[in-house]
C-alpha cells in the first residue's frame, strides 16, 4: 500500500496563493468575482468598526466575527493582510450619550473601546493589525476636506462643510439610490439618514454651544468644529492602507449611506477607484425583526455569556454565511453549544487515544479509509471557504472529518495516521477560529501526570484509599479529570 500525507496540497503553510482562486460577492457589480490583490501577496482589508457608545451588540459582534474569518482565511491561502478595523469615538451619539452620562467623550469612549476589545478577544477575533480612533486623525481629515473644497468638490456652509453629491456621477452606484426619484431641497446634516433623504452631507460640522462648552472640537480653516462620520473611515483607510484598497467591509446597513459616501469623497479627491471588493455582512435579526434597544428584542453579548461559551456563539454564527441573515433563538444557541461540545470531544478522544497505547503499528485498511476521508473533507471544506467563505458548507466537511476521526479511534489507532488526521482537523477548526486555546497533547504536563497518577496507583495498591481519593479530588479541584481505563487511569483538563 502506497502511503500519502494528508495535507501536503492543503492550506496550511507553503501553499501557493495562485493555486486557490477565491471568489468574493463585490456588492459593488453585484455578482461573484474572483478574488485578486493590487499587490499580491499582500491584502490591505478595511472594516468599519465599532461607534463605541455603549455594550457590545451580537448583532455588530457577528459583523466582525465575519470579518475575521475572512482575514484568517486569506491569511490561509498565503495572502499577508494588512487589516484596519476603526474605533469611531467621535460622532452625533458618542457626543449625545457621553454628555448624558456626565463624562468626558475620551473618558466614555475609552471605557466602550475596552468592552468592545475583550467582546473580540472573547469571541477568538483577532486584533486587527491598526485599531485608529477617529479622533487620531483630525489634521488629516481637515486635509482631506480642504482637498475637496479646492476641488470644488465641497462647499461651506453656515453650520459646516459639505459635499456636492451633484459633483460625483457614481453617486449612488454602490447602493442603487436613484437620485432622479430624490427630491433634493436640502442639505443632511446628521450622521445617519435613509436612501429617501440622500442629500448633500456633511464633512465637517461647526461646533455647537455644547461642544464648544465641553471642548469637544477642532481648529479647521471653517473655524472650531469637528469631523462628520463619513469622512473619517475615507482618511483612516487612506493613511493606513493607501489611496486603493482591496476589501472594504461593514454590516449591510452601512451601504448607505455610509459607504456611498465613503466612494464619492475618497474618489473626489483621488481620481482613483477606492474599493476593489465591497463585503457586506447581513444582519442578525431577533423573532425576523431587526434586533434594537428601542424594540425590545435586544440580546446583549453579556446575556449570552451568562448561559453559553463564547464557542458557541462564533458557532452560532458561522453556522449561516455572512452573507446571508440570521435570526437568532435561544434554541439555536442551545443547538450550536451541544455541537461545539461534540466537536470538541473529537479533540478530547485524540489526546486519549495519542497518549494510551501504543498497540497498532501498522497501516492497514482503516488507516488507509481514515486518511482519505480527512484528505477528502479537506479539500472539500477548501473549497467551500474559496466560495465566498460558505461557512455553513465548510461546516458539514468538518463535522465529517470529526465522525471518520471518531470512528478510527473505536478501535487500536496507529498514532502517526491519528496525528496526521488530528492535524488536519486542527487545521480546520483554527481556520474557522475555533478552539484555538486548545493545544495537542502536552508533553511536559503527560509527564507530570504520569508521576501523580503512578502515585496514586501506589497507595491503591497498599490499600490507602483515602488518599489516593484525596489525589483525584484535588485534581478536579484544579480541573483535571481523571478516568479509570483498562489500561490505566486517563486524564483530560476539563474545560473551565
Ligand atoms: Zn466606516
Amino acid at each position: 500500500m502506497v502511503l500519502s500525507l494528508v495535507g501536503s496540497s492543503g492550506f496550511y503553510g507553503g501553499s501557493k496563493v495562485r493555486e486557490h482562486p477565491i471568489r468574493i460577492y463585490d456588492t459593488m457589480t453585484r455578482r461573484k468575482r474572483q478574488f485578486k490583490p493590487l499587490n499580491p501577496p499582500e491584502v490591505t482589508m478595511y472594516v468599519c468598526g465599532p461607534t463605541v457608545y455603549g455594550e457590545p451588540h451580537i448583532g455588530n459582534l457577528r459583523t466582525f466575527t465575519s470579518g475575521d474569518l475572512i482575514r484568517r482565511w486569506l491569511t490561509r491561502r498565503g495572502y499577508r493582510v494588512i487589516y484596519v478595523m476603526n474605533i469611531t469615538d467621535i460622532e452625533d451619539k458618542t457626543i449625545r450619550d457621553s454628555g448624558a452620562a456626565g463624562k468626558t467623550l475620551r473618558e466614555f469612549t475609552d471605557h466602550y473601546t475596552g468592552v468592545f476589545l475583550r467582546g473580540l478577544d472573547l469571541l477568538q477575533i483577532g486584533r486587527a493589525t491598526a485599531h485608529p480612533r477617529a479622533t487620531a486623525y483630525v489634521p488629516q481629515m481637515v486635509e482631506f476636506i480642504s482637498g475637496l473644497v479646492e476641488g470644488g468638490f465641497a462647499y461651506e456652509a453656515e453650520d459646516g462643510v459639505y459635499f456636492d453629491i451633484d459633483r460625483f456621477p457614481g453617486y449612488g452606484r454602490l447602493s442603487g439610490v436613484d437620485l432622479s426619484k430624490t427630491e433634493r431641497t436640502e442639505r443632511v446634516a446628521s450622521d445617519s439618514y435613509d436612501k429617501e433623504d440622500a442629500q448633500d452631507f456633511a464633512l465637517w460640522k461647526k461646533a455647537t454651544p455644547e461642544e464648544l462648552s465641553r471642548g469637544i472640537f477642532f481648529e479647521s480653516p471653517w473655524g472650531k468644529g469637528r469631523p462628520g462620520w463619513h469622512i473619517e473611515c475615507s482618511v483612516m483607510s487612506r493613511e493606513l492602507l493607501g489611496e486603493t484598497i482591496d476589501i472594504h467591509a461593514g454590516g449591510e446597513d452601512l451601504v448607505f449611506p455610509h459607504h456611498e459616501n465613503e466612494v464619492a469623497q475618497s474618489e473626489s479627491l483621488t481620481g482613483k477607484q477606492f474599493v476593489r471588493f465591497w463585503l457586506h455582512m447581513r444582519f442578525l435579526k431577533v423573532g425576523g425583526r431587526r434586533m434594537g434597544k428601542s424594540l425590545g428584542n435586544y440580546v446583549s453579548f453579556d446575556q449570552i455569556l451568562e448561559k453559553h461559551s463564547p464557542e458557541a456563539l462564533r458557532y452560532f454564527y458561522i453556522s449561516t454565511q455572512y452573507r446571508r441573515p440570521l435570526d437568532f433563538t435561544w434554541q439555536a444557541m442551545e443547538a450550536a453549544e451541544n455541537t461545539v461540545r461534540r466537536l470538541g470531544n473529537t479533540l478530547d478522544l485524540v489526546d486519549d487515544a495519542l497518549r494510551g497505547p501504543d498497540d497498532n503499528l501498522d497501516y492497514g485498511e482503516r488507516e488507509d479509509g481514515l486518511l482519505k476521508s480527512v484528505r477528502a473533507g479537506e479539500e472539500a471544506f477548501g473549497a467551500a471557504m474559496d466560495d465566498d467563505f460558505d461557512t455553513p458548507v465548510a461546516l458539514g466537511h468538518l463535522h465529517a472529518v470529526a465522525g471518520a476521526i471518531n470512528e478510527y479511534i473505536t478501535g487500536p489507532a496507529n498514532k502517526g495516521a491519528l496525528a496526521e488526521a488530528a492535524r488536519v482537523y486542527r487545521g480546520m477548526l483554527g481556520a474557522l477560529g475555533l478552539f484555538e486555546e486548545r493545544r495537542g497533547p502536552d508533553e511536559a504536563a503527560d509527564r507530570v501526570m504520569a508521576a501523580v497518577l503512578g502515585l496514586r496507583d501506589d497507595l491503591r495498591k497498599a490499600k490507602n484509599y483515602a488518599f489516593a481519593d484525596m489525589i483525584r479530588d484535588r485534581l478536579t479541584e484544579a480541573g483535571v479529570t481523571i478516568q479509570d481505563t483498562a489500561g490505566g487511569a486517563a486524564w483530560r483538563m476539563s474545560k473551565g
